[in-house]
This record gives structure tokens, sequence and C-alpha cells, in this order.
């Protein structure tokens, strides 16, 4: 039998398993005290439980993380690692470093099923779901690895969901994991800096708000369905006129109201000033903040970055309609570490080759 890994259970996931083992269940706490608080994660050093649970534990339990494969800083201080998994796959994880935040940016799944033409995880192709521990220990082994950091002990502050994969398309794990990181006795992160990020999966929007209270951003890119078709192909499954009032469904359902909107600035293609207006009619009256990305490129990709004459001329139609609008600043370009450009090792099992021609949108 395989042993469970406690790595990735939440409170209540881990109280069950004690309650299995006829245990008590404030052994959660001192369990999950000393993996997420102090980092140990064997049993035999956890001195505050007696000898013969240690032993128990021993035998049907353990924390088990996934090595450390490649790590890489870049000039502006983000840094990139890349983790290898169980399964010989391995995922990336980028740190960015800002003055009061230590934002970690995670991955969900292992490459993504979606097809968005402007994302190089897109083109790795799909191999499977990441498991919760192994989203947890993302952010496990980022503290670990900062520990001797410019700011010794620094810890990461802020986790967004926005490395490969599609969140909500592993809406199970996401959410046992997003768990582990809002709870004081793992991770303690305020739900304002958690954030899922998703392409529009609608019933996955539905289920969110019940199943955890954290944030979420939309990566919307286009105000209308002819542009969002080509390229969150995603959309021609869940349109704009479904995915809107799903949003509208989310935002009173959940504590934070405000739903960050992304939209990858690509020249000629959705960032004129008359695609601008048309996201301000779409947004308008809604409790939204808009993010505007700069396009970054990778090989093959097709698109270019907008100027930043144009980002700005576009930043500025969003604010005189009254839409909070910030731009993106790119960080770690020089490490292919900015949004988009993560890649890991990917086994592709999704015939994608197949499905893009069938989609009629080339490889
Ligand atoms: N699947 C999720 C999360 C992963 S992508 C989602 O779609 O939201 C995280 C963010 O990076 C998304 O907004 C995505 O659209 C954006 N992104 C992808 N490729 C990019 C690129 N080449 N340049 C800039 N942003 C990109």
């Amino acid at each position: 039998m395989s042993k469970v890994n406690l790595l990735g259970l939440s409170r209540e996931s881990l109280e069950a398993f004690f309650a299995e083992q006829g245990e008590k269940a404030f052994r959660a706490t001192q369990v999950m005290k000393w993996i997420h608080h102090r980092g140990v994660t064997d049993f035999a050093a956890m001195t505050d439980l007696s000898k013969s649970l240690r032993e128990r534990l021993e035998a049907v339990a353990e924390v088990r993380l996934p090595t450390v494969e490649f790590d890489q800083a870049s000039a502006d201080g983000t840094r990139k690692w890349v983790f290898r998994l169980d399964s010989g796959n391995s995922v990336e994880t980028v740190y960015i470093p800002e003055e009061k935040r230590a934002t970690l940016c995670v991955s969900s799944q292992v490459g993504c099923s979606l097809t968005c033409r402007f994302c190089s995880t897109a083109r790795q192709g799909f191999n499977r779901n990441l498991r919760a521990e192994e989203i947890v220990a993302q952010v496990f082994l980022a503290n670990r690895l900062l520990e001797h950091e410019v700011v010794p002990g620094r810890k990461i502050t802020n986790v967004v969901f926005m490395g490969m994969g599609e969140p909500l398309l592993n809406f199970d794990a996401v959410v046992e994991a997003a768990r582990v990181l809002v709870d004081d006795l793992a991770y303690g992160l305020s739900k304002r800096r958690v954030t899922i990020s998703t392409a529009g999966v609608v019933p996955a929007i539905d289920r969110l708000a019940e199943a955890v209270d954290v944030s979420l951003a939309v990566s919307l890119h286009a105000p209308n369905n002819a542009v969002r078709d080509e390229l969150v192909p995603l959309n021609r499954k869940y349109p704009l006129e479904v995915l809107m009032p799903a949003l509208d469904r989310f935002s009173p359902r959940s504590s934070i109201e405000t739903i960050t909107y992304e939209y990858v600035m690509l020249e000629g293609v959705n960032d004129s000033d008359d695609h601008a207006r048309e996201l301000a009619d779409l947004l308008r009256d809604r409790p939204v903040k808009v993010n505007l990305i700069p396009f970054n490129p990778f090989p093959g990709s097709g698109y270019a970055c907008s100027s930043n004459n144009r980002m700005h001329a576009f930043g500025r139609i969003l604010l005189a309609n009254g839409l909070c609008t910030t731009i993106r600043k790119t960080r770690g370009e020089d490490i292919s570490a900015a949004c988009g450009q993560l890649v890991g090792e990917v086994e592709d099992r999704s015939r994608r080759e197949q499905r893009l021609q069938r989609m009629n949108i080339g490889a």
C-alpha cells in the first residue's frame, strides 16, 4: 500500500486521517505545525508525538518532496526553479521579490490542456494534474530555498496560480492546496494574497466560492468573442455571454468581491483604442481590477508585444472609464521565467497536434 503524503492535506483532511488512525484531532495541529512552520519532514523528529505514534506514522505516511532540478536567478532578482516530480515530469515555479511582497507563481498541472495561442506552456501539451502535495511543495521548497537569501528568512507572502496549467481544471487538488496556504497552522496567507487565475472554466468558477475563500483572476485578453475565440479557444465553449454572468455570480459569494482581469497586450490584435472602449463597456459597473500584461515573446509565437505608448494609451482609456488599471512589470524575462514562458519538461499525452489541427489553428 502506498503511503499517504501528509504535505498536501488540509486541516480537515489531516484530522480525518488521524481519526482513521484512532487518534485525536489535535494531532493534526501538531503535525501541520511541524511540517509547514518548521519544515520538518521526518516523523522521528516530531518530538511532541509519542514514540509509538511516530512509528505508526512512519509505516503509513510520509512527507515527501519533489527534488530541485534547476535553480536560476534573473538579473532582477526573480528566480526560477524546476522541480522534478516522481513521475519523471518537471514543473516550473517562479519567485518574484518586490519591496513589500514576495510572490510565488506556482504551477497546477504538468503542461496544460488549453490551447491559448500566445502561451508557450500551451505548446508543450498536457501530461497530468498535479496532486495537492505537489502544489504545496512548491511553496514549502521556495521558503526553504530562500532561507539564505539577501533578506534572510524572507518568506513567501503571496501565491498566484499563474504558472503552468489551468488551475480550475484541477479543481480538487487546487482547492485543497489553497486551503493549506491560507491556514494559520501552515502558511497563514491572507485570502487576498492567494490568487487563482483561470482562462474561464465556467462550471468550476461556480463551485469555487463555496470551496475556498481566495482571490480570483480571469485571463480575459479580449473585449469580444471574435478576438477571444482566437486567442483563448476555451472561449468557444464558454463565450463571454456565459463567462461574464458566472463572474457576476462569483463576486457577491466571495468575500473578495473584486476580480482581476488579465489582458495580454498583443500588437495589432487586441490593443486598439476601439478594443479599449469595448473592454470598458464590457466591464462597466463591475468590481474589477484590470491588469495589462506585456506579451512575453517565445520562439515561433507569431505575436509581438504592443509598444509602451500603445499600452499606456490603452490603459488611459480604461482609467478614463473608471476602471482601476495597472500595467504589469515584466520580470525574469532573461531566464524565461516571465508569464507564459514556463515549459518544464512535459511528455505530451494529449495528442495536441491532432487537436490543434482539428481546431484549425496550427501548432
Ligand atoms: N491557465 C491560467 C493560469 C496560467 S497563465 C490562466 O489562463 O489564467 C497566467 C497568466 O499569464 C494568464 O493571464 C496568461 O494568459 C498569461 N500569459 C500566458 N502567456 C503569456 C505570454 N506569452 N506573455 C504574457 N502573458 C502570458
